[in-house]
């Protein structure tokens, strides 16, 4: 978890909406490898391993939805091609560097090429084993309903099947700024709170709809 990214990480239970604090027993640069970020109003503790921080702890997890996914994502894929780079930067509007580009699942394939080529900080969302296998510390949440971002921090998000429920779906609405793309698989209902964009066989991709309540640059998309 790269610790700028720490800023944008919210306690995911509800109480009033409160940063988290970081302890960091190892880094690698400015990842935290491992660590826990506390939650100075509910005191619980999310444990950070190889760059991961997990959410979940203390509720169940979804075992038809993970095992369904770990034999899909058993293999690591191979590094993704110039057209794959290219199609991901349009849907996900990333022609400028700068800002958080959350990958769910199995896109967890483009974050190196995301990280070097469209100069943007990749956060992977329950992602596959394999994405720690790249020789470097990923940031990652790892969650089951609800998403511990604050509102507006995403510049874009990327979902794949295992990852585009509905709450977090909604979850991720809330977490995009203005103007902000989603892009999931075509079988998931649309959230409120975007508009579609484009749409084929697999996906669509849409757009966020909000309005910033703070003065915001012209310039940002
Ligand atoms: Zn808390």
């Amino acid at each position: 978890m790269h610790i700028e990214l720490v800023d944008s990480l919210r306690c995911p239970h509800p109480h009033e909406d409160t940063w988290l604090v970081a302890s960091v027993t190892r880094f690698d640069g400015r990842d935290i490898v491992q660590g826990m970020l506390g939650c100075p109003v509910c005191r619980r503790q999310y444990v950070v391993q190889e760059g991961e921080v997990d959410f979940t702890a203390g509720r169940d997890p979804r075992p038809a939805v993970r095992r369904d996914a770990d034999e899909r994502e058993a293999a690591p894929p191979g590094p993704i091609d110039h057209d794959e780079l290219l199609r991901a930067r349009a849907v996900l509007a990333l022609g400028e560097a700068g800002g958080i580009v959350m990958l769910g699942g199995t896109h967890a394939q483009l974050a190196a090429a995301l990280a070097d080529e469209a100069q943007v900080a990749p956060l992977l969302l329950n992602p596959p084993d394999w994405a720690r296998d790249g020789g470097r510390f990923p940031s990652a949440l790892r969650v089951d309903d609800v998403l511990p971002l604050a509102g507006g921090v995403l510049r874009a998000a990327w979902l794949d099947a295992a990852t585009a429920t509905s709450p977090l779906l909604a979850a991720t609405v809330r977490a995009l700024r203005p103007g902000g793309r989603l892009v999931a698989p075509a079988r998931c209902a649309l959230p409120a709170g975007v508009t579609e964009l484009a749409r084929d066989g697999h996906e669509w991709v849409a757009e966020s709809t909000a309005v910033s309540s703070a003065p915001v640059s012209l310039r940002r998309r």
